[in-house]
């Protein structure tokens, strides 16, 4: 419940260069590997550099740390899936014959294995076949598979990775079936659904008068002992997945003895519950952390999120190493310190200016380590922890993640995607320079100050525009964006270099808003999300009132259609009128002057352009689904042994990545 998706940047538009990640010479590509339905990018470090070494050994430990509790998710996502990782490496590392279309299906095959940290897709759950031949395969077993590297036995393997049927979904939630005895992760074996509900349940009970409850489950497998009863084996140092928890805390050791006050008493109660297995030692760690928002490294590490069982209780491992991104937070304290000048000269009614803006703030981090269920594919955003009363009690830790979404941005570049749908190359070298940094600030100004501005006339409670409020609201703080973007006062106050990204935010806006979003909606359907009918409602407004003096113009050419602006400036000062508007309507409570807007501007799909922007993006092939490889870091010491410092490098190979992790950072048996 608590993660932002990854999945998110097919349909955005190729985006480039902040002022936090100047251009690099000799630019290495982004997208270091592609097969299937998914695409491979490398992410950078930027501020790593110009961290203490205090601060660069603590992430040096905790990303070690990170690395070590690999062959746990594999485990918890099918309890053959080292055995067939295993044997899948150790044909690839000692086949000689290596051509071919066998060989080239096979690789694509483990591949997949690494990416979906299993044999079943990470994101449909299901299990995926592989295109080279069983007989092929067999043959590579005899030929490179001996009593010492076999895993399991080759009619068990063969029928796990061959027979569509057998383990079908890692997670399978149709209703009306056994939900548990149905999916193939390991949560639990040789129990039902019923069994299981009821074990807990009778926890449950017995702490329901609890004001701190306890998240019973989270870190243990139910199944059967010998005798027949139904027990957890907790992962715990001792317990089930000791091999790799074992690691976990030894590097979780070493970032404890560099770490300073909070944060110490923090990663010590972390290695606290990893011995105990304590649900309790987990909360208290839980609390520790998320109070300590003074440390400029911070980490997630452990059994955190429970989207992998099908009862939502069981936790998949994970871990995410991060620091401050001191730039983009600056960004957003710069925005606070002048929240009060933007909502006095907000281009609404006085009476509707709120007297006293309170700052908000929102803490942007740069990943520096991904493991376990946050490897390859993570989030982008982050807001933990997920226990209710904590959250309630203590608050949570809520972050976006800059150099991923960077990342993204950058591998989106080239896939086309600009080329098909922006008519004029000034327009797409703007969004190539500036893109990214107007979609930063366009989402710090919605966020920390477009959705706090305003305030309602006497009178008026706030729910008079019913359905029609979330999009009004939506508009409201991306019209206050808009308008203050194209600002000189950004410029002075050292926000944006050039009125230039505006421009670049207003072209793409505009032709997301009016076309390009069209194609997330399937044929024969109109705009239903909040978000997307804003983004119309505002485009074709504009549109509309500046249709006289040619403001926003579509253009027909080569059979194709594009929607380009031709007045900035006048556009900006249409946003600005929008906003009088829609403030009004809010601030009254306006109920049919909504409703006029919305349905008359947000709702409708012209057929012949939705139909358009389907197959121009359909023929540009961009592969739904991303993830990351890692970092490399090493440490620099002295002749006394002493670290000095901590080296980062970016060795982005896919293949060798996880061929390396297979190596040095595997400590389960294979069955456990
Ligand atoms: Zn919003």
């Amino acid at each position: 419940m608590n993660k932002i998706s990854g999945i998110f940047a097919m349909g955005i538009l190729a985006l480039t260069s902040c002022t936090s990640q100047v251009a690099q010479e000799a630019e290495q590509p982004w997208i270091v590997d592609r097969f299937d339905d998914i695409k491979v990018i490398r992410y950078e470090v930027p501020g790593f550099e110009a961290l203490s070494l205090e601060e660069k050994e603590l992430v040096y430990y905790l990303a070690e740390a990170a690395k070590c509790g690999r062959d746990i998710l594999f485990d918890q996502n099918f309890k053959y899936n080292l055995a067939v990782r295993r044997t899948l490496e150790t044909i690839y590392t000692t086949a000689e014959q290596r051509e071919g279309e066998e060989f080239a299906a096979f690789e694509k095959y483990l591949k997949k294995v690494w990416f979906a940290n299993g044999i079943h897709h990470h994101y449909s759950n299901d299990k995926f076949i592989p295109e080279f031949s069983e007989e092929w395969f067999r043959a590579q077993l005899a030929q490179y598979i001996n009593d010492e590297t076999r895993q399991i036995e080759d009619e068990l393997l063969c029928r796990i990775i061959f027979d569509k049927e057998f383990y079908a979904s890692r997670l399978n939630q149709t209703a009306g079936v056994d939900v548990v005895k149905a999916s193939a992760n390991n949560y639990y074996e040789g129990v039902s659904q019923e069994e299981v509900e009821a074990f807990y349940a009778k926890m449950v009970a017995a702490d329901a008068n609890n004001p701190e409850p306890i998240s019973y489950g989270l870190n243990s497998k139910l199944m059967r002992d010998e005798q027949g009863n139904i027990v957890e084996k907790v992962w715990k140092v001792g317990g089930m997945y000791s091999a790799a928890i074992e690691q976990i805390v030894f590097w979780l050791e070493k970032a404890a003895a560099v770490a300073k006050g909070e944060q110490k008493a923090t990663i010590e109660a972390l290695i606290k519950y990893y011995r105990s297995g304590d649900l309790k030692d987990f909360d208290d760690y839980s609390v520790l952390w998320v109070k300590d928002t003074a440390s400029n490294v911070d980490f997630v590490n452990g059994f955190i999120e429970n989207y992998g069982d099908p009862l939502g209780r069981k936790s998949s491992w994970e871990s995410v190493v991060n620091f401050r991104d001191e730039e983009a937070c600056h960004r957003t304290e710069i925005m606070a310190a002048n929240a009060q000048w933007f909502e006095d000269n907000a281009p609404i009614n006085p009476a509707y200016r709120k007297e006293e803006v309170k700052g908000v703030s929102a803490k942007v981090i740069t990943v520096a380590m991904l493991g376990g269920d946050c490897y390859p594919a993570t989030a982008i955003g982050i807001n933990l922890p997920n226990a209710d009363w904590i959250r309630k009690e203590h608050g949570s830790k809520s972050v976006t993640i800059d150099n991923i979404t960077y990342a993204y941005d950058k591998a989106a570049q080239g896939n086309g995607f600009a080329e098909e749908f922006v008519l004029r190359d000034e327009d797409r070298e703007r969004m190539a320079q500036w893109g990214k940094l107007s979609d930063d600030l366009h989402t710090d100004l919605h966020e920390c100050l477009g959705h706090g501005s305003g305030q309602l006339a006497p009178g008026t409670k706030g729910d008079e525009l019913r359905t029609y409020s979330s999009t009004l609201e939506e508009a409201r703080a991306d019209l206050f964006a808009l308008y203050y973007l194209g600002d000189e006062k950004l410029v002075e106050i050292g926000l944006i270099p050039t009125l230039d990204v505006a421009w670049a935010q207003y072209s793409k806006y505009i032709m997301n808003g009016m076309m390009t979003q069209l194609s997330r909606i399937e044929p024969g359907k109109n705009v239903e999300e909040s978000h997307m009918r804003n983004r119309k409602l505002i485009g074709e407004w504009c549109y509309e009132k500046g249709k006289a003096e040619n403001v926003i113009e579509w253009v027909e050419k080569d059979g194709k259609s594009y929607i380009v602006v031709n007045d900035f400036v006048r556009l900006r000062e249409l946003f600005g009128e929008l906003l009088r508007e829609v403030q009004r309507i809010k601030s009254e409570g306006d109920y049919e002057a909504c409703r006029a807007l919305v349905e008359d501007y947000a709702v409708k799909v012209d057929p012949a352009i939705h139909a358009e922007v389907i197959a121009r993006n359909n023929a540009l092939k961009i592969e739904p689904y991303g993830g990351f490889v890692n970092p490399e870091y090493e440490l620099v010491k002295d002749a006394e042994g002493n670290v000095v410092d901590v080296k980062i490098s970016y060795p982005a190979n896919y293949i060798e990545q996880h061929l390396e992790y297979g190596k040095n950072y595997s400590f389960l048996p294979t069955l456990n």
